[in-house]
């Protein structure tokens, strides 16, 4: 057994030692529970966008809370790193190994049940490993409504979710995924379990540890189980696709809808011009429900606890005070269910659309809103002059502060050639992020991806305390190595 690893310097598994850990594996969670042929591991080693392939030990399947606490036992005590892994959706490489071969990956997918509803207390108890469009449905069967709506939700889990706070498109509403947790179940780095699954609006009680793992991306614990916090169904909603001259005129464009529905408006994604674009182009078959060509457009939803008549009033309300400010200029508001789903799909067909188009660098930002407009121009001034031609994909949850912008090849330009400048081009927007004080991750997380930016844009008193954190929580660093720190 290898125990003689300093912490993040952990050798690779062999001959009779990796022979006699696999066999200990087997033991806990069966022959099938334990992947080792390079076909049967190979759909859990490369990331979503198929940026990045690892290799690993073994990819490990438990089915229960009590198994992935043997098994993180048994990597203690072979020193072997772990990674867990939801539903493989992260968009930062976080729920990849590395290309060491020295890691497990450690799937939640067969924990998969949804353990009680109870919508008295408007909470429901999951297992970590349930896809978050399973979890919307068992909610919406008992009456209620789960917020979390992302456009990887047939494939995402909740315990990827919470890792990983997710964001997505309800947040102006109901706010990111730590807002829509009560309580935890979490496998320790030591393989004990904690279980903190109260469905408590109210609990202070000391350190929150719920919060310590929420967002931690598998680095401090394995989650679970959670207890998710439901709402009342809307009895109406309504959406509309405005255009606009410009991200400023968005911009006016939110204060007046949130003087108009309060907390009635429950989206608010910017897209711009370029972005239908390629929707259009890549699936022509989606509606074109604005002829007119504007630089930006917005998609707005409006829910009412009433009715549908009154989303109406309050989107009409909306857009007469834009019209009557010049902030629109153009609106089709959706008379149907199969309307609405029509606006949402142009959305959500953009990063499909993009990754038809090519290899993109990708940013996931947020500022404060009032400097969007600002941010934009000067940001998209500064890529054209030193990389002329490229072009900017531009959209995201503007209600929340939160832009994807990203950037993509000159046209004729390979993807290698292009992607050869990733440190340049990300120079220039992390810049535009410094200066108008946003984050350089708004939702997606660090992963492997942004680690080393990280140290750039974070204090070194913030950074000191997360190490702090992580060495007092997973002194060995074996939960996730090389992923956030
Ligand atoms: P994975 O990718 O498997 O893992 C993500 C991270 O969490 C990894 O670091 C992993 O180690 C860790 N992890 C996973 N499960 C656990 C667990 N049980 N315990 C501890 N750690 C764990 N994200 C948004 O926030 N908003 C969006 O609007 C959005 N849209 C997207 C659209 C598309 C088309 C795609 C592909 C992705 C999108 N994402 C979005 C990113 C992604 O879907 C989210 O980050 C999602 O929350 C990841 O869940 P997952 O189960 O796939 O996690």
């Amino acid at each position: 057994m290898n125990t003689d690893g300093a912490p993040g310097t952990v050798a690779v598994l062999a001959g009779a030692e990796r022979a006699r850990f696999l066999q200990r594996c087997r033991a806990i969670v069966g022959d099938a529970g334990v992947l080792t042929a390079g076909a049967d591991c190979a759909p859990f080693l490369t990331d979503w966008r198929g940026r990045f392939t690892g290799l690993a030990l073994a990819v490990l399947r438990p089915a229960s809370t009590t198994e992935v606490a043997e098994l993180v036992k048994l990597c203690v005590q072979f020193r072997v790193p772990i990674v867990p892994q939801g539903g493989r959706t992260g968009l930062v490489l976080g729920s990849v190994p590395d290309a060491s071969g020295a890691a497990v990956v450690l799937s939640l997918a067969r924990l998969n049940r949804i353990r009680r509803v109870d919508p008295v207390n408007r909470a429901m108890t999951v297992d970590a490993g349930c896809i978050l469009h399973d979890v919307q449905q068992a909610a919406a069967a008992s009456g209620c409504l789960f917020p979390l709506s992302l456009a990887a939700e047939g494939s995402c889990s909740i315990g990827g979710n919470l890792s990983t706070n997710a964001g997505g498109t309800a947040v102006l509403r109901y706010g990111n995924a730590r807002e829509l947790c009560l309580g935890l179940e979490v496998v320790t780095a030591q393989g004990d379990v904690w279980d903190g699954l109260r469905a408590l609006r109210k609990d202070n009680t000391g350190y929150d540890l719920r919060d310590l793992f929420i967002g931690a991306e598998g680095t401090l614990g394995i989650i679970t189980g959670a207890v998710l916090k439901l709402f009342p169904r809307p009895k109406g909603a309504l959406t509309a696709l405005v255009a606009l001259d410009s991200p400023a005129a968005a911009a006016t464009l939110l204060l007046l809808a949130q003087d108009a529905c309060g907390a009635a408006l429950t989206g608010f994604e910017l897209m711009s011009h370029y972005c239908l674009d390629l929707v259009h182009q890549h699936f022509p078959a989606l509606a074109r429900p604005i002829e007119r060509a504007c630089p930006y457009y917005v998609l707005l939803e409006v829910s009412s606890s009433e009715s549908d008549a009154h989303a109406g009033q309050l989107i009409e309300q909306t857009l007469a005070a834009a019209l009557s400010d010049h902030a629109c200029h153009d609106a089709v508001v959706a008379s149907s269910l199969a309307q609405a789903k029509g606006l949402w799909d142009l959305r959500e067909h953009i990063p499909l659309a993009q990754a038809r188009q090519g290899k993109n660098i990708k940013h996931d930002i947020s500022l404060p809103v009032s400097t969007i407009a600002s941010f934009i121009a000067a940001t998209d001034a500064a890529l054209a002059r030193q990389f002329p031609g490229c072009q900017v994909v531009c959209f995201g949850h503007l209600g929340d502060g939160n832009l994807h912008y990203n950037v993509a090849a000159p046209a004729g330009q390979s993807d290698e050639r292009f992607l050869d400048q990733q440190d340049a081009i990300n120079a220039i927007v992390y810049a535009g992020v410094e200066q108008y004080q946003g984050s350089i991750s708004a939702e997606h997380g660090i992963g492997a991806l942004k680690r080393e930016a990280l140290t750039h844009h974070k204090s070194a008193i913030e950074l000191a305390l997360m190490r702090s954190i992580k060495t007092a929580l997973d002194p060995l660093n074996l939960m996730n190595p090389g992923k956030v720190l």
